[in-house]
């Protein structure tokens, strides 16, 4: 599904953050060293080739909230900004860290002239955020962003299951600007 706020268009879909052809770039829920690991991460490393991590490690350890933006080496994507999100229950507060996460990418994307993203589900994997708290911080941070917004014309939503999907989309349906 996709709904539009302020001429931005925010989208749900199921699938995989490495397969994204029609987004300039994808954001990556990395960790703080900005190496490859498991989920997420370990997909667009994968995918990336290892010229994305040596890249990478020269503006490693970010923090919690904090972003960077590379090129995307094999990714069919120009860009990969990568953002760490918080671990749920131990950096706090979270909710706020995570929001840091999704301004955070947005201004990398803007200040690049990004046209269109790809977000994963940022924290809700091992790091524990669950998975309906993490959607609404998602959505209402991008939401309250819109009109800031001057390059970046469609944000996406890539939820890696079908059950992920619907959360999503129960949420962004209830959302209003
Ligand atoms: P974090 O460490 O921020 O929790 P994870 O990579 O463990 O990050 O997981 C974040 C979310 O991304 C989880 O909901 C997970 O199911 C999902 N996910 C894992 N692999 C992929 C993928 N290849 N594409 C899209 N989403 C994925």
């Amino acid at each position: 599904m996709e709904k539009e706020f302020s001429g931005v268009t925010l989208e749900c879909r199921q699938g995989d953050i490495v397969n994204q052809k029609d987004c300039e770039a994808v954001v990556n829920a990395a960790n703080a060293q900005l190496e490859t690991g498991g989920g997420v991460a370990g997909a667009i490393h994968r995918a990336a080739g290892p010229g994305l991590a040596k890249e990478a490690s020269t503006m490693a350890p970010i923090k919690p909230g904090e972003a960077v933006i590379t090129t995307g080496h094999n990714l069919p994507n120009e860009y990969v900004i990568h953002c760490l999100g918080p671990v749920y229950g131990r950096d706090k507060p979270e909710d706020e860290l995570l929001a840091r996460c999704y301004r955070n990418s947005l201004k990398l994307a803007e200040e690049n002239g990004i046209t269109s993203i790809a977000f994963p589900a940022i924290s809700t994997g091992v790091f524990g955020y669950p998975m309906e708290e993490a959607a609404k911080v998602a959505f209402a941070t991008i939401i309250k962003q819109a009109t800031t917004l001057k390059h970046l014309k469609k944000i996406r939503f890539v939820l890696h299951s079908s059950k992920d999907l619907e959360v999503h989309e129960k949420i962004l349906t209830e959302m209003r600007e």
